[in-house]
């Protein structure tokens, strides 16, 4: 995103790029992204499957393995450089200023301790509260993500609840501390379309509540609408499209964002066949020459095989990576 937001952001990403060392060579995953999540801000990071979203967020955390090369011209939590930090400190960071909230709850929570057990454990590790005390804080923030009855249920384990309230609970923990930046990565793709949207509607009313940063990771178009104030869109392992929610959402000027929302389920559309984008995402080590998603798209012109098409301002604030940008618009809006 080449647009700032006003206040100053809490994350601020610069030129990311991560690149892993595989057996077949490297493999770029993630290419000189900018992005930016202001206080309070929700931001969706869209994009299909393989586009580079996730492993985007996971740099953010220093949470790539060990094959990854991470670069970057900046990454910075407020005014803390989280690229320079040594380990043990990005560790401290992680949990207490920033926190993740992973899609699969049931293998992100610890099966032998009870959920009390494990929130109350951030307390005691990161506050050295007492046991009592850190029991007390772990009921109090049952309540606040809704799971009903806290008290009597904080001694049960992750099995007994449901999905819905598996995510609920992990998202009391990433919240436990009051981070700055939380970033949720496909956080209701293994629910029900009711529970995803009271999940979506609690992060919403979290970052609201607490003047947090969100940055929510998903291929699914649907679910952002609502909530976000701001998306990025990415494909190839680079951010195509970006802007405010409402005006990328409701007149997309870039063809794979047009394409992505095409392809998302609608209640009014009931019988006909769901689009689908044509062809797949390009593999990383094998990008067609020019703009990325010229074999897949409609719009594509001579230049789109030969040139690679960098972001740049069109309307409504937004910048946009396609040669045909303008065009684009002038259709949506016609
Ligand atoms: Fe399509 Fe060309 Fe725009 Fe790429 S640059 S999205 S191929 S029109």
């Amino acid at each position: 995103m080449r647009h700032p937001p006003d206040p100053p952001a809490t994350l601020e990403v610069r030129g990311l790029s991560v690149t892993f060392r595989t057996r077949g060579g490297p493999v770029p995953a993630v290419r000189d992204v900018d992005l930016d999540v202001a206080p309070g801000e929700l931001v969706a990071l869209l994009g299909e499957s393989g586009s580079g979203k996730s492993v985007t967020a996971r740099a953010v955390m220093g949470l790539n393995p060990g094959n990854a090369t991470v670069t970057a011209g900046r990454v910075r939590l407020r005014d803390t450089d989280l690229l320079s930090l040594p380990d043990k400190q990005l560790r401290r960071i992680r949990g207490s200023r920033m926190s993740l909230v992973f899609q699969d709850a049931l293998s992100a929570l610890n099966p032998v301790l009870s959920v009390g057990d494990q929130i109350g454990e951030l307390f005691r590790e990161h506050r050295g509260e007492t046991r009592r005390a850190a029991r007390a804080h772990a009921v109090d923030l049952l309540a606040q993500v809704g799971i009903p009855a806290p008290a009597r249920r904080i001694g049960d384990y992750p099995h007994q609840f449901s999905g819905g309230m598996r995510q609920r609970i992990l998202i009391a923990m990433a919240i436990a501390l009051r981070p700055e930046l939380l970033i949720a990565d496909e956080p209701t793709t293994a629910l029900d379309v009711t529970v995803q949207a009271q999940i979506l509607e609690l992060l919403d009313g979290l970052r609201r509540e607490l003047h947090m940063a969100v940055l929510l990771i998903t291929h699914d178009l649907g679910v952002v609408s609502e909530v976000a104030d701001r998306v990025a869109v990415m494909y190839a392992g680079r951010i195509v499209e970006s802007g405010d929610a409402d005006a990328v959402l409701g007149r997309p000027a870039h063809p794979y964002t047009q394409a992505l929302l095409r392809s998302v389920p609608r209640a009014d559309l009931n019988g006909q066949d769901l689009y689908a984008i044509p062809g797949s995402p390009p593999v990383p080590t094998r990008l067609p020459a020019g703009c990325p998603f010229h074999p897949r798209c409609a719009w594509a012109v001579d230049a789109c095989r030969s040139t690679r098409p960098e972001p740049r301002p069109v309307a409504d604030g937004r910048a946009t990576a396609c040669h045909r940008s303008s065009e684009v618009l002038d259709a949506v809006a016609g």
